[in-house]
């Protein structure tokens, strides 16, 4: 029998009372570990993160709060090879690819620590300046940001368990709020691993940070009015989230990260060093994480006169990265993280072929030390040259290693061609004229959150189309869920509320 993992409610560890679900390594197909979250009084535990871990976290300053962010960092980076080998054996990643995940957790982490001791030993923030009333200045206005008292609560996807963490709670618990996160199945072990370490480092107040690992009945029905909660996955449970009755009824604040057609444009006129540099990114992006990542290009709009070069750029490239068992030598790419993935990918697959050409079949490719029962597929690269024939491409989300390259007319034509995503996380441009790549990229700024804009002065630099950076905006309008994450201090926004002080003007000095 597999080792059952405890959840960690009320303060202390506790074990479903149920049998519980494997989870699985995807390669080799071998039980890991067990998670059961049936028969936790969850009252009990969302009461005692509101109440204990709340207070005790809104006693702090934001300046206190960052140094406890930073004496996790330091849990987490002792612990670093043990997720590693976790990611390895659950997710089926190969080294650099759990590194995108883990590493990116701890950056992110150590990145708001440093933010947040800019805000010094205040306990609320301050939002503008005074603003006069009326004729007489002694009766003014003054906005302030205070943390909300309620918990935040994070359902996450399968695909970052360690940053999926940590970008949410670096904000959460530097506005003084309480965690309580709730990992997908499917690869709860590694998120729950980094709960334990830092809950038993005692870094943290008790009731700070909580884990339920499955799903359990009810989890929504403990939703009170200042509770907030951030959701990552489909935009199917994005929808049944919105409308919980305990979301609606008690006006929950709720935000959503969800399915995403990205884009890449390279921009009419583009040189040589500029289309290579689109090349390398699209194959890094589908290739990263076996193509798992919510940023990661899906469309690639190219100019008509392009398409056969870069179909064959991106091509070659592919047919150099070797896939497979991700504990073997000079495996660049592992699995992907399920068989339930897998045959999802494949059925999406064979949808997008109904309107696009195949133009690299990874299906032909050789697996390296992979049996036929492993969840490793290489990647396919798609086409479609008449694009306005094609639909599904702007609509069909493969959440892997697939992408479609796409034929443009002219600059309008691509755009309209992107728009068609009806918003996304990210789009990446690709040129060299900085005008023509500024006017894009504001033409494209109102359907995305991100707007990374490569020419080739920042080839060598630049931090990559899907790579979320925590001093820039994570989120996208429309079919990407309309959520906002990080960007820098910005993140604190969600976890505090925001009220205007009206009063003379020197009580409002004591602010
Ligand atoms: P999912 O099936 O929607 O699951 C996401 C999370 O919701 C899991 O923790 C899942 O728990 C939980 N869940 C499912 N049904 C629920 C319910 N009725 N009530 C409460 N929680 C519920 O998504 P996924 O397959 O894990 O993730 C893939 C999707 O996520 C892709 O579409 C991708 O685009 C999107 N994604 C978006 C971002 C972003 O930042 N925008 C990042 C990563 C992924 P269980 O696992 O226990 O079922």
């Amino acid at each position: 029998m597999t080792e059952l993992l405890q959840n960690y409610l009320g303060g202390r560890w506790q074990t479903g009372t149920g049998a519980g679900s494997t989870l699985t390594d995807p390669v080799l197909g071998t039980p890991l570990v067990r998670i059961d979250a049936s028969g936790l009084d969850l009252a009990e535990g969302f009461a005692f993160a509101r109440e204990q871990g709340g207070k005790a976290l809104r006693a702090m300053s934001y300046r206190e709060r960052a140094a406890m962010l930073s004496a996790a960092v330091k849990v987490l980076q002792a612990n670093r090879d043990v997720y590693f080998d976790i990611s390895t054996a659950n997710s089926g990643t190969v080294k650099n690819d759990s590194a995108v995940d883990v590493d990116g957790a701890i950056f992110t982490l150590g990145q708001y620590a440093k933010m947040g001791d800019t805000l010094g030993e205040r306990h609320y923030l301050l939002d503008g300046e005074l603003a006069r009333l009326g004729k007489d200045p002694l009766f003014q206005s003054q906005h302030i940001l205070t943390p909300t008292r309620g918990v935040a609560l994070f359902i996450n996807a399968f695909n970052f368990p360690a940053w999926g963490l940590w970008e949410k709670a670096a904000p959460a618990l530097l506005s003084g709020v309480p965690v309580i996160v709730k990992p997908a199945s499917a690869t709860a072990w590694l998120t729950q691993r980094m709960v334990q370490d830092v809950v038993e480092a005692g870094v943290l107040p008790n009731g700070a940070l909580s884990i339920i690992c499955g799903n359990p009945d009810g989890l929504l029905d403990q939703l009170q009015p200042f509770d907030v909660v951030s959701f990552t996955g489909s935009a199917s449970t994005a929808a049944k989230i919105r409308s919980h009755p305990a979301v609606v009824k008690h006006s929950v604040r709720v935000n959503i990260e969800a399915d995403s057609i990205n884009s890449a444009l390279l921009l009419p006129d583009a040189s040589p060093e500029a289309f290579d540099l689109l090349v390398k990114e699209v194959v890094r992006e589908m290739t990263v994480k076996s193509g798992q990542k919510c940023t990661a290009i899906r469309r690639i709009f190219v100019p008509e006169a392009l398409y056969d070069a870069a179909a064959a750029g991106i091509s070659a490239r592919l047919g150099r990265t070797t896939v497979g068992n991700p504990r073997s030598e000079g495996v660049r790419m592992g699995a992907v993280v399920s068989q339930s993935q897998l045959a999802s990918i494949q059925e999406g697959l064979a949808l997008l072929k109904t309107q696009a050409e195949t133009l690299y079949d990874g299906a032909q490719q050789t697996l390296v030390d992979a049996s036929p029962t492993a969840c490793c597929i290489a990647p396919t690269l798609l086409g479609v040259r008449n694009a306005d024939e094609a639909t599904l491409v702007h609509d069909v989300e493969v959440f892997g290693l697939v992408a479609t390259l796409i034929a443009y007319r002219d600059l309008e034509h691509a755009l309209q061609g992107v728009r068609r995503g009806q918003g996304s996380l990210a789009v990446s441009l690709y040129g060299d004229d900085p005008a023509a790549l500024a006017s894009t990229a504001v033409e494209l700024a109102d359907s995305h959150g991100r707007v990374h804009v490569i020419s080739p002065e920042v080839g060598a630099l630049h931090t990559g189309h899907g790579n979320v950076m925590p001093q820039s905006l994570h989120g996208g309008p429309g079919r990407a869920g309309g959520g906002e994450e990080l960007g820098g201090l910005r993140a604190l926004n969600f976890y505090h509320r925001r009220s205007a002080v009206q009063a003379s003007t020197n009580v409002l000095e004591k602010l």
